[in-house]
């Protein structure tokens, strides 16, 4: 749900001088939340917990100078992406290509123009903002607002790596809804669109450990990834699902049950690093090919 209250956006002011400090957080205090370090290391240790929108970065600090504080930024996969400015009276060329070429976002010269800097900073934020939006929406399923498919492939490697890593079970939920292709030509796209809102909402709801993971994954299938799950308890959510969504009572007339139901595939395997993670999916369309075979509305485990 989006929260009717606009976040403010915070920025890290980093200086050896606190005068500089002051100086810019009087442009700023009035419309952005205001972190300040005065030194390097400390700037990473507020970059890393608070997690800035934008760092003013001056270069030249005693021990670890902006350039270092940048690179070090730059090369953590948790502070990569909030942007960076230096602001620095080492005003040449040479050194703001550097400054740039080591993932600075802009680069302005002291003294500077106060209303000039509001505007960068305001243009660097509406970019960070903007591809945040971009992110999200790339890994984001349009019609029911879960997880798509690219973002399950992902989730699905980093998930592998980790259970291989740790030696711990995996498992993967395959998801189909029964008869859908009746559902459509009877009640019609709308209607199915709508019916499949409920799926996920369905799902959501009952992937309820945070590391389990819910995606659409194409059509009227959906998937579950589920980590650190023992067989039976993988089985036991399956079939919850087939329960809670059968208890929707979603009318399906052309469905020999008379309401909407779904077939589901589990497959849980201890995997190993050398082996792709689609062994996984694989047997989880098995076990789901066995449940549509056996009747449908129920959760078939893989087993081999
Ligand atoms: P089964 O019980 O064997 O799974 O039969 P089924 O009819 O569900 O399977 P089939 O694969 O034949 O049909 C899937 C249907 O799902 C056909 C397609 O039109 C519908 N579908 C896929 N994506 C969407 C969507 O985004 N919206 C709607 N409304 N329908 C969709
Ligand atoms: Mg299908
Ligand atoms: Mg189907």
């Amino acid at each position: 749900m989006q929260n009717s209250e606009a976040i403010v956006p915070s920025i890290l002011i980093v200086d050896d001088d606190p005068k500089n400090i002051r100086l810019l957080a009087s442009l700023f205090e009035d419309d952005y939340d205001i972190l300040f370090a005065t030194d390097g290391k400390k700037a990473l240790e507020i970059a890393l917990h608070e997690k800035p929108d934008l760092i003013l970065l001056d270069v030249m600090m005693p021990e670890m100078d902006g350039y270092q504080v940048c690179k070090t930024l730059k090369n953590d996969a948790l502070t990569t992406e909030i942007p960076i400015i230096f602001i620095t009276a080492n005003s040449s060329v040479n050194e703001e290509i550097h400054g740039l070429e080591i993932g600075a976002s802009d680069y302005i010269s002291k003294p500077f123009c106060p209303a000039i800097v509001k505007i960068r900073v305001r243009n660097q934020l509406e970019l960070k903002q903007a591809r945040e939006k971009l992110t999200r929406l790339t890994i984001t399923d349009g019609l029911t607002g879960i997880a798509n498919r690219r973002c399950f492939d992902q989730q699905l490697k980093k998930e592998w790596i980790r259970a291989s890593r740790m030696n711990q079970s995996l498992a993967v939920v395959m998801i189909d809804v029964d008869w859908f292709k009746k559902y459509n030509d009877h009640y019609g796209h709308q209607a199915g669109d709508e019916c499949l809102r409920k799926v996920a909402q369905t799902l959501a709801y009952s992937a309820k450990r945070s590391s389990d993971f819910v995606a659409r994954y194409g059509g009227e299938e959906f998937a579950l990834i589920l980590p650190m799950t023992h067989t039976q308890a993988a089985l036991i959510v399956a079939q919850n699902i087939c329960v809670a969504l059968s208890d929707l009572n979603l009318p399906h007339e052309k469905s020999d049950f008379g309401k909407v139901t779904l077939s589901i595939g589990v497959a849980i395997e201890i995997p190993s690093s050398n082996v792709p993670p689609e062994s996984l999916i694989d047997n989880a369309d098995k076990a789901l090919y066995i449940a549509k075979h056996s009747g449908r509305n129920q959760a078939t485990l893989f087993t081999g």
